[in-house]
């Protein structure tokens, strides 16, 4: 069997034997194993991941606390905000991705405020090989606007990204609008391959029957895990 070599240090270096949620197992030398994080070693041999399972995900639940983000109103005036269907589809992406052994960090996992700028600042600190950041649509009266839509900033890795991550929504059951250049700051400030996902438009009645539906969110996790396998798979070719 052909191990990866990895150097701990410029004089110790371990044969890397299985990986877990970005972990390493290594064996040294001396034939003893263990486990090192691979988001520390400055493995500049192998900056890229190749699959999943030796990845770090940063995935973004737009907006959150006193930034409520777009909204649906119902005819009782009630009140549905983004920020709490961007929180609840990011949990599922996270909890997919973190089944097929990827290392996952959320923005927030919690109804919090986070500013802007941190959200890129987080994935370059971490090494991301992915950003995702979730939001949906809103437009300037209800009902005018439908489907979902993957957008880039930085051409290269990012819009790679978007194109294989948007081509699994075509089973959504809103249109897909397909990929599109974005600036948006999430996206923009990043030294990362990242992507903003508008997942339909919260203030058509058509689209935020589904957006609310878990089913939806969890149909839109799956497309999110199988787009980003077929990411790093291209990426290792
Ligand atoms: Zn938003």
């Amino acid at each position: 069997m052909d191990y990866k070599r990895i150097a701990l240090t410029k004089s110790i270096h371990a044969q890397v034997i299985g990986q877990e949620n970005g972990w390493y197992k290594i064996r040294l030398a001396n034939n003893r194993t263990g486990w090192v994080a691979s988001w520390l070693l400055n493995d500049k041999t192998n900056p890229k991941a190749s699959s999943l399972a030796e990845a770090t995900i940063v995935i973004d639940p737009g907006h959150g606390g006193s930034d409520s983000g777009a909204e649906y109103k119902n005819s009782t005036k009630k009140y549905y905000m983004e920020k709490t269907y961007t929180l609840s589809l990011a949990k599922k992406v996270a909890k997919d991705l973190q089944a097929k052994g990827a290392r996952v960090i959320m923005t927030r996992n919690t109804d919090r405020y986070v500013g802007l700028s941190p959200r890129p600042k987080l994935a370059e600190s971490s090494h991301a090989n992915a950003f995702i950041s979730f939001h949906f649509d809103s437009s300037p009266s209800a009902n005018e606007g439908t489907g979902v839509t993957t957008y880039y900033y930085h051409t290269g890795a990012s819009k790679r990204l978007a194109s294989a991550v948007n081509k699994q929504f075509d089973n959504l059951p809103l249109r897909n609008n397909g990929i599109d250049f974005g600036d948006f700051l999430v996206i923009r400030n990043n030294t990362q391959p990242a992507i903003l996902c508008e997942m339909g438009y919260i203030n058509t009645t058509k689209d935020f029957r589904q957006i609310r539906r878990a089913g939806y969110q969890a149909r839109v996790a799956k497309d999110v895990t199988t787009g980003l396998e077929n990411y790093f798979k291209e990426v290792q070719k």
